[in-house]
Order: C-alpha cells, then structure tokens, then sequence
C-alpha cells in the first residue's frame, strides 16, 4: 500500500521516485483524494532537490495522461502550438498564434495563467469581455477545423493535472524549479496533440531560469520529451532580463499586441514575433528556412491577414471584437500616472523581475489561489535598455485602481531600472535555437 507521505518523505530526503510512485500522487490528486496541503509539500520538495531526467519524463507523461490526449488528424494534418516558459510582458502568443495561422499553418493551443511575476495568456486574453478560456474538446477541434486557430486553457479533460498543479504551484513558491515547469508545460502540449512544438525558453531576471545555463538545461529536456513521444520540437532560448515590449498588465499588452498586428508597437515585440513565429512554418513545413519564413511573416503583417486572423479567432471563442478597433477600448484603471527620470543616462538595466512583481502588486497577478485578477492595471515602460534619456524625461507610465498600490508600484519600478554614464548595448532577443 503506498501512503502519499512516504512519497513526501522520500523526496524530500533527495531519493528519485519510481514512475509508480510519481503516477500514484499525481492521479491521486486530480481524483481529489490527495489534498492540496501534500501536494504542496511534495512540490516544494521538488522545488528544493530536484528530479532525475527519467523522474521528469514520468512525471510529464503522468500529467499527460491525467486527462485525455487529443488526436487532431482529423482536423488538420499538421498543428503547430508554440509554449513560453514565462516572462514579463510577453505576449508573444497573442501575435504569432494568428501570425502563423494567416499563413496558412493550423494553430492548436493550450495556455496558462499568471504565475508569480509572470503574467499569462488566458488571463491577457480574458480582459477582452466574452472571450471564454474553457471549451470543450469538441469545440476545441471544431475552431481549429473553422478558424484554424484556437487558445484554450487546460480542461477537466486535458491535462488536468497541470491545471490543479500550476494554480497551486502560483501561490506556494514552487514555480522556478526546472521539472515542475518541464512537466507542466510539456504535459499541456503532449495532451493538446500538436505535432509540431515551438518553446521559447526565456532565461534572465524576469524568467525562471536566470541563467543561460538552466535555461539550456530546460530546453534540453523538454526537446527531450517531446521528441521521445514523436513531437517535433525546437526550443528558442530568448532574453527576458528587461520585460519584453512596452506593456505589462492584461488589457495593456492585448492593446500592444494589437498594434504589432496593426504594424506599428515596439520593434524588438515585433522581431521576437518573427523569430518564434518563423520556426514555426519551419516546423510547420511552410517555409524551409529563416529567411523565407520572414517574407511570408511580415506580408501577412503588412497586408493585415494576421489582425484578420485575431479577430476571427476571438469571435469564435465568444470574444467582443467591437472593443479592439482602433483604439481599442479595453478595460481601463482609474489612476495613470507618468514618472519622471531621476537622472539623465543610458538605460542600462529594467530588472523584469521587478516589474513583473509591481504588476502582480498593482493586481495584475495572484497572490492566493483563485484571487481575481484586474484586467485593467498595470505598466508601460517608456524608453529601454540602450536608450538614452534627460532627468525629467518620461521612464514609465503606471495603471492602477488603487493610490496606495499605485506608490508601492512606483517605489518598485524605480528601484528596477539602472543608468549608465557611457553607451550600453542592448540584449540579444535570442541567444539560440535547439
Ligand atoms: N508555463 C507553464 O505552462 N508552466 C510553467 O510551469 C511555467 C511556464
């Protein structure tokens, strides 16, 4: 008989689990008869020791077939889905999901919500009233089939496991540990039914991985299991050390998503854009290399076939398209307010972290398990890293509800951001693909 404390003990005395003992908790849990309080430990326990890359198989192929596992060929012979393992202000899916799909390659996909300082698609998604996250296997594959595009959140159905798992992992300080984010993400897209996987591994202060090192490690073993259950996958290691675009906070970055698929938004959002996206008519099979997956990129960008796509996906999944014209006009905060640089110089760092925490502050994020989530709040940098600016020059804009939220946001942002005296060159969007 196994006892789910002894599989707590063990783990946190550092042994490896057996794909038995792995498969037990996690069933265990999504039937409701381990409670939350050990699954906390246990992955707090995995948190601080860690996991054997055949743990970490078990345990993704475990949270995979806690629900059912899609089989789209029916629909469509190829489905692309991109994963972000977590960033500040990225938005990427809301712009290379249509992207992709007006040029022609279906796009199935499973997203999360915000975890820590990290925000999340459905809640992004969310803040354009009507649209609903949870659809039914059924309607999942009838959009894909109509539209060919579809963002869903994870249901009773598929991977329920990571749904009960992320939402607790949010809140108890077990995110950034290198298997629970293997396992969460790669259980999510190995139940979706993708045959073509995109990660875009973020490394820097605002991701999980801090270091190119871990984040490589990360990519490794996702390729891994992906590759070991027939997927084709290629993880793109990108930079997430200042937030990524302008824009942090739900409605905020849907608006400034809007305006890279109007042409216009901040430059390195674009090119971020056109590199995840690229590979994935690469993988796709739509373009056989980087440079032909540009021009067909940014005709679909320029000829507004993308924006056609965003919005026909939206209405399929009940989203008010009224709202996003341009302006759009999406939930607003009742307080904005611009601060000032203190001191002239070249931007030198805007810690992601930082502002992704202001953001979670301002009530953009959770702090407690099912806590509600302010659509309109958050943060628009103004100039970044490599940018010169005059003391008085406009840094930063926030969005909040609350004064008092508002100062502490404030207090954080400023201390986020450092100035040089002499030129700094700006990071890498991407460091490179495996
Ligand atoms: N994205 C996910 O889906 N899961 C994680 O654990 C981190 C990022």
């Amino acid at each position: 008989m196994m006892h789910v404390v002894d599989i707590i003990v063990k783990k946190r005395d550092g042994e490896a689990l057996t794909a038995q003992e792995i498969d037990f908790l996690i069933q265990g849990y999504v039937r409701g008869e381990v409670p939350d309080y050990q699954m906390a430990a246990w992955a707090m326990a995995v948190m601080l020791k860690g996991m054997t890359p055949q743990e970490t198989i078990d345990l993704t192929l475990s949270m995979a077939r806690s629900g059912e596992i899609l089989d789209l060929h029916d629909v469509a012979p190829l489905v692309v889905d991109k994963h972000s393992t977590g960033g500040v202000g990225d938005k990427t899916t809301l712009i290379v999901a249509p992207l992709v799909a007006a040029c022609g390659v279906p796009v199935g996909k499973m997203s999360g919500r915000g975890l820590g300082f990290s925000g999340g698609t459905l809640d992004k998604l969310e803040s354009i009233p009507g649209y609903t996250v949870s659809l039914s296997i059924e309607a999942f594959k009838k959009q894909l089939r109509e539209v060919g595009l579809v963002v869903a959140g994870q249901t009773a159905n598929l991977a329920p496991a990571d749904g009960l798992l992320y939402a607790l992992r949010d809140v108890t300080g077990t995110v950034p540990s290198l298997p629970l984010i293997a396992s969460s993400i790669m259980s999510k897209k190995i139940a979706a039914g993708a045959d073509a996987i995109v990660l875009d591994v973020k490394t820097g202060r605002g991701a999980f991985m801090k270091t190119l090192d871990e984040a490589r490690a990360l990519a490794q073993i996702m390729v891994e299991i992906g590759q070991g259950v027939g997927r084709r996958v290629s993880a793109v290691l990108s930079d997430m050390n200042q937030p990524l675009g302008s824009a942090v906070g739900n409605a905020l970055e849907v608006a400034e998503a809007l305006e890279v698929l109007r042409g216009r938004g901040p430059a390195d959002l674009r090119a971020h854009c056109l590199a995840i996206a690229g590979q994935m008519l690469i993988l796709g099979g739509k373009a056989g290399e980087a440079g032909q997956a540009h021009a067909l990129l940014t005709s679909a960008l320029e000829d507004g076939r993308a924006l056609d796509a965003f919005m026909r996906w939206i209405a399929a999944q009940g989203g008010d398209v009224s709202v996003l014209g341009d302006p759009p006009v999406l939930p607003r905060a009742a307080l904005v307010e611009t601060v000032l640089s203190p001191r002239s110089g070249v931007i030198a760092a805007i810690d992601a972290m930082e502002v992704g925490l202001a953001a979670v502050e301002l009530g953009a994020g959770r702090f407690k398990k099912g806590d509600p989530v302010d659509y309109a709040v958050g943060i628009v940098l103004g100039p970044k890293v490599g940018e010169a600016v005059r003391v008085g020059d406009p840094l930063f804009t926030i969005h909040a509800n609350d004064s008092t939220r508002l100062q502490v946001a404030r207090k954080r942002l400023l201390a986020a951001y450092r100035w040089s005296d002499g030129p700094v060159t700006p990071p890498p969007l991407v460091y490179e693909t495996i």
